[in-house]
């Protein structure tokens, strides 16, 4: 049976990056990752191009780590998004800083960022083994660990130290099934309830007719129990699985929590945000006399639409208000309702929400208030970030403050 001094479970963002700050300091690291390949999960991360953190302070930072950003607190000043920065820089791998502070590799490909991590890793000395998924972990009277993989002896693996960074549930096809989550109840956490985050929203009503239509500027609250509970403006997409794109995945986390909860939910579209309704009443007023005096003639109503929304949403638009006038028009235009029924699961969640309460961690070192010794990092834990590069910066961060600790062990 081999022995390590750290073995980490799950080869994705977090275990990744806590093997390459473990390693080359005296100690032996060895990774064990189930799938043949390491980072499945990063080469997926924005399309491909990976969005590897964010450069905004903590005080506009913390806005989008949830359910409790303190608890991140401390991992994020252990190593925050400039030392994420400077240690891929350091390794090789040249960024770049795009439209709201997101940062990518500048070659704009995924997989160079698993790349150089797996090499620095292996030209540290550290050692990854893939293929291997752990099945159990046991803490011995010695104060060690026994490790239990799939298809290996039994034990496969002893350790001093092991981190879990197992993941979360959310596109399982990438290796994470929520495995972690099991292993750990076995060593006595509780596991928050989980449900999929940044994912499609599906109104009640919904058909072909609304895919692939996208929208820019756009204003979207969330209603809950007839309450509104978030406001997002920017870009919003109608895909194949509902309302997403960036403001519509911002505000999933709270839909999906409440369509769980058996809650009223519901989208307010504002499609002319930048207009008051007083303003947006004058705009049309004004279309409609420059129509009147062109002499042209045809739907007063489309022709209408077609100045003030892509051509490709009149249809459904006007499906979803079949009695509007041209007076109703203005506040139909700002108040486009969509209740909500249900949502699109982890097949396609960017993240999963829940996870190790937060209650058996510590929030100091990411080490288990109930096992010496066993730490936790990424998206196994009850953390999750909105989109714009915080999730994998949760999973550096948490990753660097559990190793900085083990260190000193
Ligand atoms: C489509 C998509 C796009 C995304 N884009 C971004 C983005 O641009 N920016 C951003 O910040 N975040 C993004 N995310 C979220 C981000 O990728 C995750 O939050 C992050 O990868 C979590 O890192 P992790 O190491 O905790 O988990 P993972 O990256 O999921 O890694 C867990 C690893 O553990 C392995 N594993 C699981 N069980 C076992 C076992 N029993 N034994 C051994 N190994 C095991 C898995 O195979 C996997 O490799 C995106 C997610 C998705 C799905």
């Amino acid at each position: 049976m081999m022995h390590r001094d750290i073995i980490i479970i799950g080869g994705g963002a977090a275990g990744l990056f806590a093997a390459a700050r473990a390693v080359g300091k005296g100690k032996t690291v060895t990774v064990l990752e189930r799938m043949e390949r390491c980072g499945r999960k990063i080469g997926i991360t924005a399309k491909g191009r990976c969005n590897l953190t964010n450069t905004r302070p903590w005080e506009e930072f913390s806005r989008h780590v949830h359910p409790q950003n303190t608890f991140f607190k401390n991992a994020f000043f252990c190593w925050d998004n400039i030392k994420t920065m400077d240690f891929f820089e350091s390794i090789g791998l040249a960024l770049t800083v795009e439209r709201g502070a997101r940062v990518f590799p500048r070659s704009m490909n995924a997989r160079d960022v698993t790349d150089s991590l797996v090499s620095y890793i292996l030209g540290k000395g550290g050692e990854i083994l893939t293929g291997c998924r752990v099945e159990s972990v046991l803490k011995k009277e010695t104060g060690d660990f026994e490790i239990l993989a799939e298809g290996r002896p039994h034990p496969f693996a002893s350790a001093d130290i092991v981190l879990l960074a197992t993941g979360g549930l959310s596109y399982p096809a990438t290796g994470s099934t929520g495995d972690g989550y099991r292993i750990a109840r076995e060593l006595g956490h509780d596991v928050t309830r989980c449900f999929p985050s940044l994912t499609a929203l599906r109104p009640a009503v919904y058909g072909k007719e609304y895919e692939g239509i996208s929208l820019k500027n756009v204003e979207v609250e969330l209603y809950v129990g007839g309450r509104s509970v978030a406001t997002e403006f920017g870009d919003l997409d109608f895909t194949s699985g509902g309302i997403e794109g960036p403001i519509g995945l911002r505000v999933s986390r709270k839909a999906v929590e409440a369509l769980i909860n058996g809650e009223k939910t519901e989208l307010v579209l504002d499609l002319k945000p930048a207009l008051s309704l007083e303003k947006l009443k004058e705009r049309i007023r004004r279309e409609l006399a420059a129509e009147a005096s062109s002499g042209e003639k045809g739907p007063r109503l489309k022709y209408l639409l077609s100045l003030l929304m892509p051509r490709a949403l009149i249809l459904p638009f006007m499906r979803t208000h079949p009695d509007l006038t041209a007076d109703d028009l203005p506040a139909a235009l700002k108040q486009w309702r969509f209740p909500i029924e249900s949502y699109v699961g982890y097949e396609r969640a960017v993240v999963t929400a829940g996870g190790i309460s937060l209650k058996d961690v510590s929030r100091k070192s990411m080490e288990s208030k109930l096992v010496k010794g066993l730490y936790f990092a990424g998206e196994i834990l009850d953390l999750d970030g909105d989109t714009g590069g915080y999730n994998l910066q949760i999973a550096f961060s948490t990753a660097s403050l559990a190793v900085e600790h083990a260190l000193t062990l």
